[in-house]
């Protein structure tokens, strides 16, 4: 028996056609990317496709975890178990059991990583053959398997991160994007994105601004802006404990901008503490260009939010506001 190790070798057969699978296994290993992003597209609108047939038309998506694109489309049943930490697949012979241990959801918030939970488990089974009986891994990832460890790890990851990835587009689905969220990048249209498709502001900072939207260009959602998400803002000190999330054309990763990241800075210890829900805002011109600072903190105790989007100076822009 031949084993298939890599995960976009066993997608290929799925998602590519003959001639595309042939060049696909010609191809240097650099250029492969084009075809991983062709299956991708496809297996995303292939999901797209699943999820409105089976009645996912509107967020908040999967809300329903018996709903029928779980149940029937997925072949998955969503059962308790204290015996795991977390969440798991397993799959069976003629469908799959999502194990998840609902201790670890204490409150109303953990409604939304429960939902994220299940999401990544239902992105795992698109690794798998489900038209046939019993259903069946399209790639050999299981113990039997012998291969070096760090072969397998990485093996491991690639899965992890695309059933992650997977997971993302059935919570937030590129083709329903435009319809809660504008083109144009704002605090509050992130903030309104939260609440309509009741996922966590890391989930969709990774969705605006890292996933693929445009399989052309392979452009993100929010191109060329940059969000911080501000975590631990008691201190109003920029930490290792924020997160950062860049565009696909953003000019310079703001981590590495340490001239802007000190002007944020100083920025937040001229409003810090500030009010929850008082917008501020700031253009700064540094370098050639001239940066649009957006902060809000919308809760007392919630994560803040700074969003920076960079201009060229010649542009017209307001002037800094307070308010
Ligand atoms: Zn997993």
């Amino acid at each position: 028996m031949t084993y298939i190790v890599d995960i976009w070798d066993a997608l290929s057969v799925k998602y590519l056609n003959i001639n595309e699978i042939s060049s696909f296994r010609r191809i240097k290993i650099e250029k492969k990317y084009n075809y991983v992003a062709l299956i991708k597209k496809r297996i995303f609108s292939d999901l797209w496709q699943r999820m409105k047939n089976f009645g996912e038309m509107k967020c908040p998506f999967i809300d329903l975890i018996d709903g029928p694109f779980i149940r029937i489309d997925r072949k998955c049943a969503i059962k308790p178990s204290k015996a795991i930490k977390t969440a798991r697949l397993i799959a069976r012979n003629s469908g799959f059991d999502i194990l998840i241990n609902n201790d670890i959801f204490f409150n109303e918030n953990q409604n939304k990583l429960k939902r994220y939970l299940i999401a990544h488990e239902l992105g795992h089974t698109f690794l798998f053959n489900t038209e046939i009986y019993p259903i069946k891994p399209l790639f050999s990832n299981n113990d039997n398997f012998h291969v070096e460890s760090e072969i397998r790890n990485s093996i491991w990851k690639e899965e992890e991160d695309f059933s992650f990835e997977i997971g993302r587009y059935i919570l937030a689905p590129t083709e329903y994007l435009p319809q809660v969220i504008p083109k144009e990048p704002s605090i509050q249209a992130f903030i309104d994105g939260l609440e309509n498709f009741q996922i966590a502001d890391e989930i969709l900072g990774k969705r605006l601004f890292q996933d693929t939207y445009n399989w052309k260009n392979g452009e993100s959602y929010w191109n060329d802006a940059s969000l911080i998400i501000f975590k631990n803002h008691h201190s109003g000190q920029l930490s290792d404990e924020c997160q950062y999330f860049h565009g696909t054309n953003y000019l310079e990763k703001i981590r590495d901008n340490y001239q802007l990241q000190s002007e944020i800075q100083s920025i937040l210890c001229e409003i810090y503490p500030c009010d929850p829900n008082k917008k501020f805002q700031k253009n700064i011109d540094m370098n050639g260009l001239n940066w649009h600072i957006e902060i809000l903190f919308p809760f007392t105790d919630s994560d803040g939010y700074i969003l920076i989007t960079p201009r060229l100076t010649e542009k017209n822009y307001t002037q800094t506001t307070l308010f």
